[in-house]
């Protein structure tokens, strides 16, 4: 399995960090923040729970897991995490969302309509697929690998439009399932769910990049 390894020093040490590893924050109200944090650790990522809006600190990307997106809001609202996730985005660091986390990045929710952080243009339309249950497994095609990418789907959102700019990176059935632009991955499915670490692989990589850039622009 790929290590993916920050190769320049950091700029800052906060303690307990290992110097030259990329930092993933989760956020950890409620959903599988756990299963994330196993792959990211094993992909040798650092892992921090996000509860606070000073967990942020020394980040490279931050997760939003799946849920219950209108909990989650109202906890990102609360506790100040809501306009510090968006700072984040504007200064170039790396957000992936995951089914309720996707439902919190688009510009756009849909049944019932949802206030959002609006980091990627797109429409979702919320529990779009009707009941899904964790143990029901798909397979779509995706741009990141040559087979096809499984897929594992609780209640999540479909993705009815995305913008000109926005990168469809795996669908299922036909529909759009893995997007990007610039900073931002959204996810419809769990890819935490199973054994491949095809995505998050992406993701690391993206943290990365958002880091170095972010970091030659000081
Ligand atoms: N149905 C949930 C919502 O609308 C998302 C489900 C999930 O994250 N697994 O927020």
């Amino acid at each position: 399995m790929a290590k993916i390894v920050l190769a320049r020093p950091r700029h800052s040490n906060p303690e307990g960090k290992r110097k030259g590893h990329v930092t993933i924050g989760i956020v950890a109200i409620q959903g599988d923040f756990a299963a994330h944090a196993a792959i990211l650790q094993e992909l040798g990522a650092e892992t921090v729970e996000v509860r606070k809006v000073r967990d942020l600190e020394g980040c490279d990307g931050i997760v939003l897991p799946g849920g219950e997106s209108t909990t989650q809001l109202q906890f990102l609202k609360e506790e100040g995490l809501f306009d510090a996730i968006r700072k984040f985005s504007r200064k170039g660091g790396a957000i992936f969302g995951t089914c309720a986390g996707a439902i919190l990045l688009a510009s756009e929710v849909r049944n019932p309509p949802q206030e959002s952080l609006g980091l990627l243009d797109m429409t979702v339309l919320r529990n779009g697929y009707g009941r899904q249950l964790a143990s029901d497994v798909f397979y779509g095609p995706s741009t990141l690998k040559q087979e096809p990418l499984e897929m594992v789907f609780i209640r999540g959102p479909i993705i009815e439009e995305v913008g000109e700019d926005v990168t469809v990176l795996a669908r299922h059935e036909g529909k759009a399932a893995l997007v990007e632009k610039g900073n931002i991955l959204v996810a419809t499915f769990h890819p935490e769910l199973t054994d491949d670490t095809t995505v998050h692989e992406h993701f690391l990589q993206m943290a990365v990049k958002g880091t170095a850039k972010a970091a030659m622009a000081r």
